[in-house]
C-alpha cells in the first residue's frame, strides 16, 4: 500500500491509466522494406480511428462540459489531419523504415526540439497539443497491435506526475473513476476540480508513475490517501464494501436537499456552491444550494485559446446566472497566475509564482482586458442577484483603485446606453494575511467579504498549497488559521457586513462545526459537499458550536484541534466522518 495526501474523499476501484505511458514504453523499431506500404496503411487507420474518437469526445464534452472545452478537442482533430505532421511521420516510415510508433516518436522529438527554440511562449505551449495528439495516435497503434490500452473508454484511475488545471478541465464528462498524482496538494486547483466532480483523489505519492503499470488494477481511497496496486480478492472486496457505504451515504444525504439548512436551535445558514462552469451551477440547484457563492471565471479563460471577447463572456456569465439557484451568483473576477496560466496573456517565469504577478495584480496590469470582463459581468448582472468579487486583495489602496475602475466602467455603459445590473454589490476575498489583519479598513470600502481559506492558509503558513512536501503545514486545523478567521468574522459582525467562507475548509465537516461557533453563517463549497455540510449544520446547535469554538481557540497545536474536532464530529454524526478526508 502507498500513502499520499488525501485530496478528495471516496473509493475508486479500476484499472490504472498512466498518462503518457504509451510514449514511455515503446523501444524504437524498424520494419522490412516490404512492410512499408502496410505500415503506412496502419498509420492512416490510426489517424482515422483518432479522428472518430475525437468526434465522440467533442460531442460529449460540448454536451456535458462546455463548447469552450470542446474547442480544445476540435483543434486536436485538425492536428491529426495536419498535412505537415502527417507527411513528416510518413517520411520517417518511408525513408528510415521506422514502424509507425517510432516514426511518431521521432516526429515528436523533432517538433519538441523545434518548439523549445521558439521565444514566443504562446506558440511554444502549442507543443502540448501536438504531444497530446501523438500520444493518442500511438495508443491506437498499440491497441491495433494488441499491446496496450486504448484511451479510456471504461472508467479508469488516472495516474500522472501532476495534473495542471488546464488539463483537468478536459476531464469533465470523461470516464475517470479516480486520480493519483505525484505532486499537488489538497487544496491545489487540480484537487478542487476533482472535488467538484466528486472524483476520489490522492496526491503526493512519489514514484507512483513508475510503480504502476498501465492496466494494473488499483484501489484508491481518497479519504485516507491510500493507493493499493493489484490487490488480492479479500482486500478488493473490503474496499468494495466501503465504496458501497460511501455511495449509499451520499445518496441518502441528497434527500436532504429540500430540508432547511437550520442549526439544531433554528439558526439559518446559507449553503452556497462554488462553480467553475455551467455544469456546477446546474448541480448546485440539484443539491439544495441557495446560490453560487463563488464563480471562478478563470476556467472560462483556461479553456480558450485566446481572450474571450465581451459578448462571449457576457453569454457565459448570463448562462451561469440563469442556471444558478435563485439566480444568485457571486462572480469573481479573473484569478489567473500561480498555477493557472493562459498563454495568450504571456506567461512569465517567476521564482515564486504564488507570491508574484497573480490574480488581481495581473488583472489591474491589463486595464482594458479587466474592463472588458467588468462590462460583461455588469451587463450579465441584470439577469439575477449578482455580486462582483475581487480575489487576492492585499491592500486598501488596491480596493480603492478597483472601485474606481468599476465606476468608470459603469459610466461608460451608461453613456453608451447599454443595459446593466444596478446596485451590484462589490466585495473582496480575504486570502492574503495583510488584508485579514486590516479587515476593518477593508470593510469600510466594500459591501461583502469572502474568506478564501485555500490561499489564506498557504500564505499564513508559508506553505505552497500545491506542494505535498509541505502539506502537513498547509493545514486548516492550525491554531493560527482559526484565530485569524475568527478575527475576520468578528470584524464583519461588528460592521454588519455579510461574510462567506469559500475555500475548501467550507466543505470539511470538522472545520464547519468550529466556524459555526465563531459566527460564520454563510459557506460556499463544491456542490458535491452541500448535502454533507447541511447534515452537519443540522446536527449541532449554535450554542454547542460556540462552546466548541471557544475550546478550539484556546488550544495551542494543530493536532489538539484536529483531535478535538474529530472526536466531536465522530460522536455526533459518525457516518459523516466518511465524507471528509482524514487529514
Ligand atoms: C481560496 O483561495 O480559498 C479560493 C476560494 O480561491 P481559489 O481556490 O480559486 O484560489
Ligand atoms: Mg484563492
Amino acid at each position: 500500500m502507498k500513502k499520499g495526501v488525501p485530496v478528495s474523499p471516496g473509493v475508486a476501484i479500476a484499472r490504472a491509466y498512466r498518462i503518457e505511458d504509451t510514449l514511455i514504453q515503446h523501444a524504437p523499431a524498424h520494419i522490412d522494406t516490404t512492410a512499408v506500404v502496410a505500415e503506412l496503411t496502419r498509420f492512416d487507420n490510426a489517424c482515422a480511428a483518432v479522428v472518430a474518437e475525437l468526434d465522440a469526445v467533442v460531442e460529449r464534452v460540448s454536451r456535458e462540459v462546455s463548447e469552450d472545452a470542446a474547442s480544445i478537442f476540435r483543434a486536436h482533430r485538425l492536428l491529426v489531419r495536419d498535412p505537415a505532421l502527417v507527411s513528416k511521420v510518413k517520411s520517417y516510415i518511408q525513408s528510415y523504415h521506422f514502424d509507425a510508433t517510432t516514426a511518431l516518436q521521432e516526429t515528436l522529438a523533432e517538433y519538441s526540439a523545434l518548439f523549445a527554440r521558439i521565444p514566443d511562449e504562446y506558440l511554444r505551449e502549442r507543443m502540448a497539443d501536438i504531444r497530446d495528439v501523438i500520444t493518442r495516435l500511438i495508443a491506437h497503434l498499440n491497441v491495433q497491435s494488441g499491446k496496450r490500452l486504448a484511451p479510456p473508454d471504461e472508467p479508469v484511475i488516472l495516474v500522472a506526475p501532476e495534473i495542471l488545471p488546464s488539463q483537468a478541465v478536459m476531464f469533465e464528462g470523461l470516464p475517470i473513476a479516480g486520480i493519483v498524482t505525484e505532486s499537488g496538494g489538497s487544496t491545489g486547483h487540480a484537487a478542487i476540480l476533482a472535488r467538484a466532480l466528486g472524483i476520489p483523489a490522492v496526491s503526493g505519492i512519489r514514484g507512483v508513475v513508475q510503480a504502476v503499470a498501465n492496466g494494473d488494477r488499483v484501489i484508491l481511497d481518497g479519504r485516507e490517501g491510500h493507493l493499493i496496486i493489484n490487490p488480492g480478492p479479500e482486500v478488493e472486496s473490503a474496499y468494495r464494501k466501503l465504496q458501497r457505504e460511501y455511495v449509499d451515504l451520499r445518496d441518502k444525504l441528497i434527500v436532504n436537499a429540500d430540508l432547511p439548512a437550520h442549526s439544531r436551535d433554528g439558526v439559518e445558514f446559507a449553503l452556497l456552491a462554488n462553480a467553475n462552469n455551467l455544469a456546477d451551477a446546474t448541480t448546485a440547484s440539484r443539491v439544495g444550494a441557495v446560490g453560487v457563492g463563488l464563480f471562478r471565471t478563470e476556467y472560462l479563460f483556461l479553456t480558450h485559446t485566446s481572450v474571450p471577447d465581451e459578448e462571449e463572456q457576457y453569454a457565459a456569465y448570463r448562462a451561469i446566472i440563469e442556471a444558478a439557484p435563485n439566480r444568485t451568483v457571486t462572480i469573481r473576477t479573473l484569478d489567473l497566475g500561480g498555477d493557472k496560466q493562459v498563454p495568450y496573456l504571456g506567461t512569465h517565469q517567476e521564482a515564486n509564482p504564488f507570491m508574484g504577478w497573480r490574480s488581481i495584480r495581473l488583472a489591474s496590469a491589463y486595464p482594458e482586458f479587466f474592463q472588458t470582463q467588468l462590462r460583461a459581468i455588469l451587463r450579465a448582472g441584470q439577469h439575477g442577484q449578482v455580486g462582483i468579487m475581487f480575489p487576492m486583495i492585499s491592500t486598501v489602496e488596491e480596493v480603492q483603485r478597483i472601485k474606481r475602475m468599476v465606476e468608470r466602467t459603469r459610466l461608460s455603459l451608461l453613456r453608451a446606453g447599454i443595459a446593466f445590473g444596478e446596485d451590484i454589490p462589490l466585495g473582496v476575498m480575504i486570502e492574503v494575511p495583510s488584508a485579514a489583519l486590516c479587515i476593518e479598513a477593508i470593510l469600510d470600502e466594500v459591501e461583502f467579504i469572502s474568506i478564501g481559506s485555500n490561499d489564506l492558509i498557504q500564505y499564513v503558513m508559508a506553505a505552497d498549497r500545491d506542494n505535498p512536501k509541505v502539506a502537513h503545514l498547509c493545514e486548516p486545523f492550525a491554531p493560527a488559521i482559526f484565530r485569524l478567521v475568527a478575527q475576520v468574522l468578528h470584524a464583519c459582525q461588528q460592521q454588519n457586513k455579510p461574510v462567506t467562507l469559500c475555500g475548501e475548509m467550507a466543505s470539511r465537516p470538522r472545520c464547519v462545526v468550529a466556524l459555526m461557533g465563531m459566527g460564520l453563517r454563510r459557506v460556499s463549497m463544491s456542490p458535491a459537499f452541500i448535502p454533507t455540510i447541511k447534515q452537519v449544520v443540522r446536527a449541532f446547535s449554535v450554542e454547542e458550536a460556540e462552546a466548541i469554538a471557544d475550546e478550539v481557540l484556546a488550544l495551542r497545536t494543530t493536532s489538539e484541534i484536529r483531535t478535538l474536532l474529530t472526536n466531536i464530529v465522530q460522536s455526533r454524526c459518525p457516518d459523516i466522518a466518511l465524507l471528509d478526508t482524514i487529514k
